[in-house]
């Protein structure tokens, strides 16, 4: 069986390494001159710096023995420091209780208090779940810290407001959370399993996030596969509803019997030979959102401790800041900077898309500057990294225009669809690692895992997390499971594979 996979990011490599692991012959088509995605890491200012913030973060046990299985030793778990800079103010996220209490002042914490018990007790009924991203984190949380704490970030990410945007953002990523959680979180110390967004620590690889994909890549190549790098995939073709290869962008068709494509669904659609109208027409009513990273390299070694900090200020177009000195000591070395990433959202007609790097170098450096988080240190350079297409953006009703087109897709014989643009889900690295692995198990074990449910619907029933030591058993399962596995077992097992 000939099998492709279209684009290196963490979805589509996953797929291609556990295929290669399973024996099959496996191409990998990839349009960048690297392995990872969005979650790669690169070369700057003989430093190495991840694309923004990449904190990995799993309980499920598949994706994580797969971190494990391929990081070996070579991680470490960093003590996470995040806070939100709103006001010209730090608080602590997740929250730390005289922090926000001293930074809101005692007015605005009783008002927050007033309207979070306000919301519990007036109907909820015009606030239904499935409704938008503003009624779902009002009726978590009351109106006033929706006001604070949500508003302008969500509204800077996405560039809509949030009564237009779906609540399944929010249902994706601040799942189950809510203000007693919080503040249950910031009293109650030690609480084992607790809520994604509020882990204190996270598993890191000492070189950077992508050194995972990397060396997926590496053994790979060593166990016969291809990697195809600058080699974007103009069109998948099809015959009768079922896949027969792929034509590159040069005009070179491969003929495959399946493919796997993590390529954005709005152009995959849209160059598919026998797609109706209709279909088309759905696919372009989708929109993504793109990210320009401008990274700073500042003289100093002792800026702030945050690994990244969310900028929720109105005046500035920053919204959110990585400090990679705070990571791990090998990103940087022995040089004697920090180098910062300020993170600007927006579509591709927004002007700031079109600007300069002079001049994003020039805003980020006088953003940075006001925030107080550098001093009067040095900024001695700066580099503009744009990342196109990288926030699918679930503005009210993207489901209904998403469905038809799973639909479609699913009905044709020999694709599967994963990843971030590949499948329009708001992916984090393990939710693409997960649909690479369950996308190459329904190829070599026949499952009938669907791909699509995958960060929606999909839940495991098994949990367990990465610690200092290998894989933590973190709740009660219903099926057996190694408890306390360590790293060097995996690392053994890596070993063995290769
Ligand atoms: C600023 C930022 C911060 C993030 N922070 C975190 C975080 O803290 N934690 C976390 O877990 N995740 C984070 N993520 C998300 C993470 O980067 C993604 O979830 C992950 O990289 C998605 O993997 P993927 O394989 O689905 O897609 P991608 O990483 O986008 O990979 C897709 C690949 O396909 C290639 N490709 C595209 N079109 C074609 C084509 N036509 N032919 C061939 N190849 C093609 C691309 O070049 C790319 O290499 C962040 C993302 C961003 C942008």
């Amino acid at each position: 069986m000939k099998i492709a996979v279209i684009g290196a990011g963490p979805a589509g490599i996953t797929a291609a390494y556990q295929l290669v692991k399973s024996g099959y012959e496996v191409d990998v088509f990839e349009a960048g001159d690297s392995v990872g995605g969005m979650s790669k890491t690169i070369d700057l200012w003989n430093q190495k710096v991840d694309l923004g913030p990449h904190r990995f973060f799993s309980s499920d046990p598949r994706v994580n023995k797969i971190w494990l299985e391929v990081v070996g030793n070579d991680y470490e778990m960093v003590n996470r420091l995040t806070r939100i800079y709103y006001q010209n103010k730090f608080f602590h996220y997740p929250l730390k209780p005289w922090n926000a209490f001293s930074n809101l002042g005692l007015k605005e914490a009783i008002n927050c208090g007033l309207s979070y018990f306000r919301q519990m007790l007036i109907s909820n009924k015009h606030l239904k779940d499935e409704d938008t991203f503003e009624s779902w984190v009002v009726k978590k949380f009351g109106r006033r810290l929706f006001e604070i704490f949500f508003k302008t970030y969500s509204e800077k990410l996405w560039g809509i407001k949030c009564d237009e945007l779906d609540s399944d953002f929010a249902a994706q990523r601040i799942k189950n959370l809510s203000l007693i959680e919080a503040l249950k979180n910031a009293f109650l110390k030690g609480k084992e399993n607790k809520h994604k967004t509020l882990v204190d620590t996270f598993a890191y690889p000492h070189h950077g996030t992508g050194v995972i994909y990397e060396r997926m890549a590496e053994f790979i190549e060593k166990k016969g596969g291809n990697i195809y790098y600058h080699t974007p995939v103009k069109k998948v073709c099809t015959q009768n509803n079922k896949i027969t290869g792929l034509e590159t962008i040069n005009g070179e068709f491969h003929q495959y019997d399946k493919i796997i494509s993590t390529m954005p669904l709005t152009r995959l659609v849209a160059q598919l030979p026998e797609v109706p109208q209709y279909i088309i027409d759905f696919a372009n009513s989708l929109k993504f959102r793109n990210t320009i990273l401008v990274y700073l390299n500042v003289d100093s070694v002792d800026l702030f401790a945050d690994n990244w900090l969310y900028i929720h200020a109105n005046d500035l177009l920053t919204g959110r800041i990585t400090n990679f000195r705070n990571w791990s000591k090998q990103l940087y070395g022995n040089e004697k900077s920090s180098i910062l990433a300020l993170e600007y959202w927006c579509y591709d007609e927004d002007e700031i898309w079109l600007r300069s790097n002079n001049e994003l170098i020039n805003l980020a450096s006088e953003e940075i500057r006001r925030t107080e988080l550098i001093g009067n240190a040095q900024i001695l350079a700066g580099y503009v990294h744009r990342v196109k297409n990288c926030y699918p953006v679930y503005n009210k009703g993207y489901k209904q225009n998403l469905k038809p087109i799973e639909n479609f897709l699913s009905s044709i014989d020999g694709l599967s669809i994963i990843g971030r643009y590949g499948a329009f889900k708001y992916n984090n690295q393990d939710h693409s690692i997960l649909m690479g692995i369950l996308a190459a198990s329904n190829i070599s074990e026949g499952t009938k895992h669907n791909l699509w449910d995958i960060n929606t619907d999909y839940e495991y029933q098994e949990s367990a997390t990465i610690t200092k030591t290998g894989l933590q058993k973190s709740n009660e399962t219903s099926q057996p499971f190694p408890v306390h596995q360590t790293a060097q077992n995996y690392s053994q097992n890596a070993k063995e594979l290769n």
